[in-house]
C-alpha cells in the first residue's frame, strides 16, 4: 500500500452514527491532517427508531428501508468529516442491525449478533491487510453499553487484530496492529457536561440522560489519552446532523430517540490496550499515533526535548523500550511498513 499516507486509522463501528458520536473530531482532525482515516461499520442500522415524524415509515416495523437510508446518511456525514475510506462489514447489508439486547431480532438469520465471530471478521482481516493500519479503534468487551451489535463489533475487531497477525491465516502479507484503544468518555467531564445542560438549557430536550446512560463513561485513572477536537466542533456536529433519522442536535449538545439531552463532546477519549503508551511518566497522550516514529508521531515526553536541539532523542531512539508499558504491550515493528 506505498499510495497510503504513512498514518493510518481504522475504526469499527456497529451503527451509522456511532463513528460520528464517539469519534467525529478525532476523524476529522486525522482526515485533515493528512492521515488516511478508514471506517468499517458494520450493519446498516436497520432497527434504529426513528426520530423525524416524517420519516416514520421508515422503520423496521414498517417500510423496513431505514438500512439503505442511513447509508445515505453516513456517506453525508464522512463527507462532513473529510472520511473518504469507509465500508460496511462484508459488504452493505452482509450483516443486519440485531436490535436491542433481549429482542427476537438478535437470533435473525443475517442478525451481526448471531454470526460468528471468525466469520464476521474475516472481512476485516481483508481490510486490515489491504489498508495496514497502525491504530485501531472499538468498543469495551461490553461495547460501551451492552448493545448485542456493539459487543460483537468489538469482538469482531478484536479478533481481527489478531487473525491480521497471523502469518498462517488466509490470504494476503500478514500485519499486525501497533496500538488499539476502546473509546471512553470520562466520568467528572461528562458530570460536568451534564451541569452545564442542566443549567443552561434545561428545557432543550424533554428530558436530560444520566451520565451512566452514555457509552463508554470511565473514571479518569482508566483513559490514557484524550484528543482535543475542538476546532472540528463544527465539522463533528454537521456529522451528527448528517444522522438525521437518529440524533437531534442543538448547540453542544443532542439526544437520540429517547428524546434525552447529552452533551456533544469534541474532546474525545480513549484506553490504550494493546502496545506502548507514547507518553512518558504516565501521562496521557494527545496523539493516537504517539510513539510510532515511522508515522511522525514522537514520544510525547521526548518531543518537547527533541524540539530544542537534543540529537537522538527524536523518532526511533525510544520507541518501545520503555518499562512499565501497557500490559500485552507488543513493541513490534513487524508491520513490514514499505515506504
Ligand atoms: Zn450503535
Amino acid at each position: 500500500m506505498k499510495d497510503l499516507p504513512a498514518r493510518r486509522l481504522l475504526l469499527v463501528h456497529a451503527h451509522p452514527d456511532d463513528e460520528s458520536i464517539n469519534n467525529g473530531a478525532t476523524m476529522a482532525r486525522y482526515a485533515a491532517e493528512g492521515a488516511h482515516v478508514t471506517l468499517v461499520t458494520c450493519t446498516l442500522g436497520e432497527e434504529g427508531e426513528v426520530i423525524p415524524p416524517a420519516l416514520a415509515a421508515l422503520a423496521a416495523d414498517r417500510d423496513d428501508v431505514l438500512g439503505p437510508h442511513r447509508t445515505g446518511e453516513l456517506a453525508a456525514a464522512m463527507k462532513e468529516l473529510g472520511v473518504t475510506d469507509h465500508r460496511f462489514l462484508g459488504g452493505a447489508g452482509r450483516f443486519r442491525d440485531s436490535g436491542m439486547m433481549g429482542t427476537e431480532q438478535n437470533e435473525r438469520p443475517g442478525a451481526f449478533w448471531a454470526a460468528p465471530v471468525d466469520e464476521a471478521a474475516a472481512p476485516l482481516v481483508e481490510v486490515i491487510r489491504e489498508v495496514r493500519p497502525q491504530v485501531l479503534v472499538t468498543y469495551d468487551p461490553d461495547g460501551g453499553y451492552g448493545h448485542p451489535d456493539h459487543i460483537q463489533a468489538h469482538r469482531v475487531a478484536m479478533r481481527a487484530a489478531d487473525l491480521a497477525a497471523d502469518p498462517a491465516y488466509g490470504t494476503g502479507a500478514p500485519h499486525t496492529i501497533t496500538k488499539i484503544y476502546w473509546n471512553r468518555v470520562e466520568r467528572s467531564v461528562v458530570e460536568a457536561a451534564f451541569d452545564h445542560l442542566r443549567t443552561t438549557a434545561p428545557d432543550a430536550f424533554p428530558g436530560i440522560a444520566a451520565v451512566d446512560d452514555v457509552p463508554g463513561v470511565a473514571d479518569g485513572d482508566e483513559i490514557t489519552a484524550e484528543i482535543d477536537g475542538s476546532a472540528y466542533a463544527g465539522a463533528k456536529a454537521a456529522a451528527m446532523r448528517a444522522h438525521a433519522t437518529q440524533i437531534a442536535v442543538d448547540g453542544p449538545f443532542f439526544a437520540l430517540s429517547n428524546d434525552l439531552g447529552q452533551p456533544l463532546l469534541t474532546t474525545e477519549y480513549y484506553q490504550l490496550v494493546r502496545g506502548v503508551p507514547g507518553a512518558g511518566g504516565g501521562a496521557r497522550e494527545s496523539d493516537l499515533f504517539a510513539g510510532l516514529p515511522e508515522t511522525g508521531g514522537l514520544q510525547e515526553a521526548v518531543r518537547e526535548v527533541a524540539s530544542g536541539s537534543a540529537p537522538g532523542a527524536g523518532p526511533g531512539s525510544a520507541s518501545g523500550s520503555r518499562p512499565g508499558s501497557a500490559s500485552g504491550a507488543r513493541p513490534d515493528s513487524a508491520s513490514g511498513e514499505g515506504a
